[in-house]
């Protein structure tokens, strides 16, 4: 076996050596965040290493600070794990060190991302016409989506915003649920709008949008250019907006509904949960992530948009004659990104891996398992603050100081992670159970493990 060979098969065992400890390694990191500054720092070296020893080196300094939250009982934020084709398919995307610009820069990374963005589209419910902008996170997703947002509302109003920027342009409105992921009034921020710019929509009981409210506060201002965000899977609860609903009184009104459904949008790729977001075709751009629910590795989310002229004229900064396809616009003319990796392969795979009927499984049995976690909960003697309707469970252990507690306990406990949060003033355990490998016998054990830290 030649040197590279050898390097690259050193590192790609170690990552499978690393996957298979998942089940059994504590789940929170072994160290803290100053003991892995200290094995990475020393001075820049002088003189070049090696490639063997450099990756001997890393993997040293990082092993003790990894976090096993692509394991089946880490439980915090909305974190997925990573499909073994999809992990390898990155593997090869990093192998092949491709430019996914355009169509001449990478023929296949952009047949990649054509294909799994057109499986995605029918997985999702997205209309086929849609363009797909494979991006980083959903973070990125809903800045794309209320990019294009911004250019529709706006050229209506006969403005020019790429042009002409938003000094002088008319008031934008945008309405958007008070329990909106803060990514949302980022977005917002750097798209020049301002996080004050937004006038919340009160949220129901389990933190879906209000459809009343949504009514009144479209209703209480001028019409002209509106952008209304509704969302899929409340980052707390897994509620979803009534999507049909709300987009109907918004094209009534007028305006652009844009969707943050980073996990929530696969609700759609179930029929067990599929009415959750019922009517999010009549949406005009939608966000959803792929490393967190699809269990692909980071980074990985798409940016849809019903009108890919919108899509392009918001996004593109290429001349006609640079977009080397000469069609349909497509990569970097539908990110923020110029050039990037090839995320499209690893899209690729993990949907082939799955197929239909594997996502499907997966929607299903994640939300099987959220309810086996509240239910064990509940007959310990805990309760669970949320209706479980997705994949997402809250639980509180008394008052704000003793539920901080137990969840201080168990991350340092190492079973299982699971992260604290603020609801509706109360601070709750939040469980999120979004990984493949996650089992029954997984959620059992983490039970038993809250139950006796919280004794
Ligand atoms: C996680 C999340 C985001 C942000 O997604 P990233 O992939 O972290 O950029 C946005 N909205 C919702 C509802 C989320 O759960």
């Amino acid at each position: 076996m030649d040197e590279l060979s050898r390097l690259f098969r050193l590192a790609a065992d170690h990552a499978a050596d690393y996957r298979r400890s998942l089940p059994d390694r504590p789940v929170g990191a072994p160290i803290g965040q100053a003991a892995s500054v200290g094995a990475f720092s020393g001075p820049l070296p002088a003189t070049p290493s090696p490639p063997p020893q450099v990756v001997a080196d890393l993997l040293a300094a990082a092993e003790p600070g990894l976090v096993a939250s692509a394991g089946p009982r880490y439980f915090g934020f909305v974190v997925g794990g990573a499909l073994p084709a999809a992990t390898a398919a990155e593997i090869l995307a990093a192998g092949w060190d491709q430019l996914a610009f355009n169509a001449v820069t990478s023929p296949a990374a952009m047949a990649a991302e054509a294909a799994a963005g057109g499986w995605l589209k029918e997985l999702l419910g997205i209309p086929a016409s849609a363009s797909v902008g494979f991006v980083t996170g959903c973070q990125a997703a809903n800045t794309v989506g209320l990019a294009a947002a911004r250019h529709q509302v706006l050229a209506e109003a006969g403005w020019d915003v790429e042009r002409r920027g938003l000094l002088g342009a008319p008031p934008v409105r945008v309405l958007a649920g008070a329990e909106r992921h803060g990514t949302i009034d980022r977005s917002l921020r750097l798209l020049g709008l301002g996080a004050d710019v937004v006038e919340p929509v009160p949220a129901g009981p389990n933190g879906a949008i209000d459809l009343e409210s949504l009514r009144e506060v479209l209703r209480a201002g001028p019409p002209g250019p509106t952008i209304v965000c509704l969302q899929a899977g409340n980052v707390n609860t897994g509620a979803c907006d009534q999507l049909r609903q709300a987009c109907e009184l918004v094209r009534r009104h007028g305006g652009w509904v844009h969707v943050d459904g980073a996990f929530g949008l696969w609700a759609a790729a179930s029929p067990a949960t599929r009415h959750l977001v019922d009517g999010l075709e009549l949406a005009d751009s939608w966000a959803c992530d792929g490393h967190k629910w699809l269990n692909l590795p980071y980074d990985s989310a798409f940016a849809f948009c019903a009108r890919p002229d919108v899509h392009a004229a918001a996004m593109s900064y290429a001349a006609a004659y640079l977009v080397g396809s000469g069609g349909a616009p497509a990569g970097a003319d539908l990110t923020a990104e110029s050039s990037r990796r090839a995320r499209g392969f690893a899209v690729w795979a993990g949907l082939r891996e799955l197929g239909r009927d594997g996502v499907s499984a997966l929607v299903d049995r994640c939300c099987a398992l959220a309810r086996r976690f509240a239910d064990g909960l509940t007959a310990a003697g805990f309760e669970v603050a949320n209706e479980v309707v997705l994949n997402q469970v809250l639980v509180g252990f008394g008052d704000d100081a003793r539920t901080d507690r137990v969840v201080a306990a168990v991350q340092a406990d190492g079973t299982c992670w699971a992260g604290g949060t603020t609801w509706r003033n109360r601070r709750l355990m939040r469980i999120s159970l979004s990984n493949a490998t996650t089992t029954e016998a997984d959620v059992d054990r983490s039970v038993a493990a809250i139950t006796r830290l919280a004794a």
